[in-house]
C-alpha cells in the first residue's frame, strides 16, 4: 500500500464491538482484569494489556501504531507536547557529565531546555555549525551522548547534511537524533538517511487544523533499549504520555497530513516566488528557491517539496510591526502548519524573553517576519501581503 492509502487504513489491535469505523476515544485512567495472575503479567509487561493510562492507552496506541506503519519504525511513542518528546528523549540519552552536540539554531524551548534545564542536572551542550562537518567531528569527544538537529531550522530554514552527521555520529558509537518537524514524516525516510530517533512536534502539521498539542519520538531500532527506556522509565516516572483524546485528534489530522501539506508547501512556494522581487521585501527565504544555498540538499534529502515555513525580511522592526498589523486575513500567531495561515515576528515574540546577546547568538534578527501557509486560495493570500506590505 502507498503510505497515503496506509495513514488512513489500520485495523485496530481487538475488533470494536459496535463496528465504528473510528478509534474510539477511551478516556479511562485504569482498565480491569479477568484474574490476577493476568493482573501480574500486564504490569510486569508479560502481556500487551493496558493497566495505567499513564504508560499506555488503546486510543493513543492505535495512533502509535499508525505512525509505525507509516514510518516503518520500531515503536513510537506519544507525548504530551513536542517539548516533552524533546525532554524525555533527552534523558534517555543523557546522564551528568554527558554532552550533547547541536547548533544554536534550534527551537527556541529546545535551546532553552539545553541551556538552562539540563545545564542545572550537569549536561552541557556544545554549539556547533551543523552544516560544517568538520566542526562536528572536533567537537565530538569521549563524553558526548548524542548529535541533535531539526532537519529544517525555525526560522532560519537551513539544512544539514544528514547521511555526514550520521556517519560521524555512528563512527562514535552515539545516536542521531533528528527533529523533523519541518517536514511530515509521510515525506521522507529520514531512517535511510541514517537518523536512529526522530522528533516530531505532532502540534504542528498533524493535529490538522492546530487542534491540540503532542509529540512524537519514532524509535528506528538501531539504539539499544531506547524506546523500552522511554516506555519502562520515562512515562512511569516523568509522566507526560499523550491523553486519549488528543490521539483521537490526531489520528483523525493524520489521515489528511498528506493532501494538506502537498497543498500548503505548493503554496509556499508560490508566494515565494510571487513575493521575491517586491520592493518593499529586503529578501525572502524558503529553502524550495533553486537560488537559496541549502536547494540541492533539501531536495535531495525531503524531495521535491520544502515546506510550508517562509521568512520575509523587511527594513526594520517598525516596518514588520506595521506590516502584521495591517494584515487582515492571515492571523497574527504562533504555531505552525495550521489550515490557516499565520505570521508572527519571532525576535519579539518567540525569542522575546531571551537576551539581546542570546538573540545575535541564535541569529535571529529584528527584520524577519515569519509566514506558515495554510490551505487558503493562494490569491487571497498574495492580496493580503500585497496590501499589508503597502500600508
Ligand atoms: C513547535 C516545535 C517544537 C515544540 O513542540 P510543542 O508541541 O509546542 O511542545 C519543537 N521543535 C520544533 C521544530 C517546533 O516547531
Amino acid at each position: 500500500m502507498k503510505r497515503t492509502t496506509q495513514a488512513i487504513h489500520t485495523s485496530f489491535a481487538q475488533p470494536d464491538p459496535y463496528g465504528a469505523i473510528s478509534m474510539p476515544v477511551y478516556h479511562t485512567a485504569a482498565y480491569e482484569f479477568a484474574d490476577a495472575a493476568v493482573m501480574a503479567d500486564a504490569f510486569c509487561g508479560r502481556n500487551s494489556l493496558p493497566d495505567y493510562s499513564r504508560v499506555t492507552n488503546p486510543t493513543v496506541s492505535f495512533f502509535e501504531e499508525r505512525v509505525r506503519r507509516l514510518t516503518d519504525a520500531h515503536d513510537v511513542v506519544a507525548f504530551a507536547s513536542g517539548m516533552a518528546a524533546i525532554s524525555n528523549a533527552f534523558l534517555v540519552v543523557a546522564a551528568a557529565g554527558k554532552n550533547i552536540v547541536t547548533s544554536k539554531h534550534v527551537f527556541g524551548n529546545t535551546f532553552a531546555l539545553l541551556d538552562t534545564t539540563l545545564k542545572r542536572f550537569g549536561v552541557t551542550t556544545k554549539y556547533v555549525d551543523l552544516t560544517r562537518p568538520e566542526e562536528v567531528v572536533a567537537a565530538v569527544d569521549a563524553d558526548t551522548c548524542c548529535i541533535y538537529l531539526e532537519i529544517l531550522t525555525n526560522p532560519h530554514q537551513e539544512v544539514a547534511d544528514l547521511q555526514a552527521l550520521a556517519a560521524i555520529a555512528h563512527a562514535a558509537g552515539i545516536p542521531l537524533i533528528a527533529d523533523s518537524t519541518a517536514i511530515p514524516f509521510t515525506e521522507l525516510q529520514i531512517s535511510a538517511l541514517g537518523v536512529d530517533i526522530e522528533i516530531v512536534s505532532s502540534t504542528k502539521y498533524l493535529s490538522g487544523g492546530g487542534t491540540s498539542i503532542g509529540g512524537l519520538v519514532i524509535d528506528y531500532g538501531t539504539v539499544p533499549q531506547f524506546s523500552r527506556r522511554l516506555r519502562h522509565e520515562m512515562l512511569l516516572n516523568l509522566g507526560s504520555y499523550m491523553t486519549p483524546h488528543v490521539a483521537y485528534m490526531q489520528t483523525l489530522g493524520l489521515e489528511t497530513l498528506h493532501v494538506r501539506y502537498q497543498r500548503q508547501a505548493t503554496s509556499a512556494l508560490a508566494l515565494a516566488q510571487r513575493l521575491r522581487g517586491r520592493t518593499e521585501i529586503v529578501e525572502v527565504n524558503y529553502v524550495g528557491l533553486p537560488d537559496n544555498p541549502f536547494y540541492a540538499l533539501a531536495q535531495r534529502q525531503f524531495g521535491p517539496t520544502a515546506g510550508a515555513m517562509l521568512t520575509i525580511d523587511l527594513a526594520d522592526r517598525e516596518a514588520c510591526f506595521r506590516f502584521i498589523n495591517h494584515l487582515q486575513l492571515i492571523r497574527r500567531a504562533t504555531n505552525l502548519f495550521d489550515n490557516k495561515t499565520l505570521a508572527i515576528h519571532p525576535a519579539s515574540t518567540i525569542f522575546g524573553p531571551f537576551t539581546d546577546e542570546q538573540r545575535r547568538q541564535m541569529d535571529i534578527r529584528d527584520t524577519t517576519i515569519r509566514l506558515s501557509v495554510g490551505l487558503e486560495d493562494v490569491d487571497d493570500l498574495m492580496a493580503d501581503l500585497v496590501q499589508a506590505l503597502q500600508a
